[in-house]
C-alpha cells in the first residue's frame, strides 16, 4: 500500500524564528517515528537554512513554486534545480493561490511540474474547485481537466503526489463531507490509473483545505486519502504533529 505523506505548507509565512517549529517537528517526529513521510514547505527565504535544521532527520523539505525553466533571467523566479540545490526533495506546483493570484493555467502547472522531475524533485500538483464550480456540479469535471492539463505524461508514483484542495475550504474552516472527499479522490484515483496504470495506482493523492487536528483523523481515514497537505496548521508544530498523530 501507498505510504501517506503529510506537508506542511507555510505559504508566505515564516521569519528565522519560525526555524523553531520545524525544530520542534524534527525533534518529535525522531521519536514517534509516524507511519508517514512529513514534509515542510518553507517560504524560499528559509529553506537553507531549514535543510540545516533537518539534517540527518526524517523531516523532507519542498518549495511552494518553481519557473519552468533551470536559469536565466526571469526577476524574482526560483528554478526547480535552486530548490533542489538547497535541500528540497519536491515543490508544490499549480496551487490553487498561485492560479488564482498569478494566472497560473493548466498548462504551466505542467511545464512547472516537468521542471521539477528534470531537477529531481517530486511534484506536488494541486488541484480543486471553486465554490461556483461546486454549486454548479462540476466538481469532477474542473478535476480531471486541471489532473489532465497539469499532469506531464512522464508522472510516475514516485516523482508525482496530487493534492486535492477545494478552493472553498481553504483557510475558510470548511471541509466536505466525508462522503464528498471520498468521491472526488475515488475519481482522481480513477483518473491517474487510466492514465497512468500502475503508476497511477500508487501516485499519493492528499487531501488539503482546513485540516487541523480536530478533522484530521475523519479526513485521513478515508480510502484514497494518502495524507494531508496543511495550511495554517503545520505553522505551529503542536498542530502540524496533531494531525500527524493519526499515523502514530
Ligand atoms: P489551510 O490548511 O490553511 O486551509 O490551507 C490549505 C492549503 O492551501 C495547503 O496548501
Amino acid at each position: 500500500s501507498v505510504r501517506p505523506l503529510v506537508a506542511g505548507n507555510w505559504k508566505m509565512n515564516g521569519l528565522a524564528a519560525q526555524l523553531a517549529e520545524a525544530q520542534a517537528v524534527r525533534d518529535a517526529i525522531a521519536k514517534a517515528a509516524p507511519k508517514a513521510d512529513v514534509m515542510l514547505c518553507p517560504p524560499a527565504t528559509l529553506l537553507a537554512q531549514m535543510a540545516w535544521t533537518v539534517k540527518g532527520s526524517n523531516v523532507l523539505l519542498g518549495g511552494q513554486d518553481c519557473h519552468a525553466e533551470a536559469a536565466g533571467a526571469f526577476t524574482g523566479d526560483i528554478s526547480a534545480e535552486m530548490l533542489a540545490d538547497a535541500g528540497a526533495r519536491a515543490v508544490i506546483v499549480g496551487h490553487s493561490e498561485r492560479r488564482a493570484l498569478h494566472g497560473e493555467l493548466d498548462r504551466q502547472v505542467r511545464a512547472k511540474a516537468a521542471a521539477a522531475h528534470r531537477a529531481g524533485l517530486a511534484a506536488i500538483v494541486c488541484v480543486g474547485e471553486t465554490a461556483g464550480e461546486r454549486a454548479a456540479g462540476l466538481t469532477e469535471e474542473v478535476v480531471r481537466r486541471q489532473l489532465a492539463g497539469s499532469l506531464p505524461d512522464a508522472a510516475t508514483a514516485a516523482n508525482t503526489v496530487v493534492a486535492y484542495e477545494p478552493v472553498w475550504a481553504i483557510g475558510t474552516g470548511l471541509t466536505p463531507t466525508v462522503a464528498d472527499v471520498a468521491r472526488v479522490h475515488a475519481a482522481i484515483r480513477a483518473a491517474l490509473t487510466d492514465r497512468f496504470g500502475g503508476e497511477g495506482r500508487g501516485m499519493r493523492i492528499l487531501y488539503g483545505g482546513s485540516v487541523k487536528p480536530s478533522n484530521a483523523k475523519e479526513l485521513l481515514a478515508i480510502n484514497d486519502v494518502n495524507g494531508a497537505l496543511v495550511g495554517g496548521a503545520s505553522l505551529k508544530a503542536a498542530d502540524f504533529l496533531g494531525i500527524l498523530a493519526f499515523y502514530g
